[in-house]
């Protein structure tokens, strides 16, 4: 397993999701990558919406594939199922000759709250930088989207320590030119590329380090009030058996679930972990 950085700063006088009084959102998100069938979509949220459900301080948002996102939105809909619908990924254009592609706003006016931007599949294989994923942050927020945005170190950037240059340099050019309303719209994921699909987890405290990382960059480029209420998820083989442990840390809000979230039995599982710190 990679070692443990040695980043002792952060937030010292945060308490544990609060904020005058104020709870910070727990969020549970499965992205399903390009993966089941539109049966096997339905069957499986059709187990989920039986099961698990947003409440006030806690998000539960699956995220299909973008062909499938009306279909399970009304799913939800008629079942009265209180569970959000994200894309994977937008155009960072609004409209245009760009065949093949889906904009934001086609992903909210098909029902979706949130898009994932930012994953590390997306970064490695479709070759997107910063600058595109700013871009795509921004058109994601005018079309009234919510926005996942991750950020991560592949393995070979933690071995040379430079995990925490790394993020910085992702969350700072990802986000910038946000205000501090956009950011209320934005939750941060924090997944090591890797830890994604490898089966191998960040333990708690690798994954405490980061997230404290992360909302102490927030704070200094915005407010201590922004960052306070940033959700901040993990995501790298997140499983029913490390979930409660991970959530559990001060600044993990929550989890952005891939390959487990394509079981419904371990995704509801990693949902009650995270509904057990409301
Ligand atoms: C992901 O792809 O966002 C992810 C976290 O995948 P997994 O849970 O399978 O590692």
């Amino acid at each position: 397993m990679p070692k443990c950085l040695k980043y002792s700063g952060g937030i010292a006088n945060y308490e544990a999701r609060t904020y005058p009084g104020m709870k910070r959102k727990i969020i549970v998100a499965g992205n399903w990558k390009m993966n089941v069938s539109y049966d096997e979509a339905l069957r499986l949220t059709g187990a989920f919406g039986k099961e698990v459900s947003s409440s006030n301080n806690m998000e539960v948002v699956v995220c299909p594939p973008a062909p499938y996102i009306p279909s399970i939105v009304q799913q939800f809909e008629m079942g009265n199922q209180n569970i959000s619908v994200g894309g994977q990924n937008c155009h960072h254009e609004q409209k245009g000759a760009y065949t093949g592609e889906v904009s934001a706003s086609m992903l909210a006016s098909s029902g979706a709250k949130y898009v994932i931007i930012g994953h590390s599949e997306r970064r490695a294989q479709f070759n997107e930088r910063n600058e595109l994923l700013n871009k795509k942050i921004g058109t994601a927020l005018e079309a009234g989207l919510h926005v996942i945005y991750c950020v991560g170190e592949t393995l070979e950037e933690r071995r040379a320590d430079h995990t925490l240059q790394v993020i910085k340099t992702q969350v700072t050019e990802g986000i910038a030119n946000l205000t501090s309303q956009d950011l209320e719209k934005v939750v941060i994921a924090y997944e090591p590329v890797w830890a994604i699909g490898t089966g191998e987890t960040a333990s708690p405290a690798q994954a405490q380090e980061v997230h404290a990382y992360i909302r102490a960059l927030i704070a200094t480029y915005t407010s201590a009030e922004v960052a306070a209420f940033l959700s901040i998820l993990y995501g790298g083989s997140m499983k029913p058996a490390n979930a409660r442990e991970l959530i559990a840390q001060q600044d993990v809000d929550g989890g952005l679930v891939g390959g487990a979230s394509l079981d419904e039995h371990q995704f509801i599982a990693i949902v009650r972990s995270a509904q057990s710190f409301l």
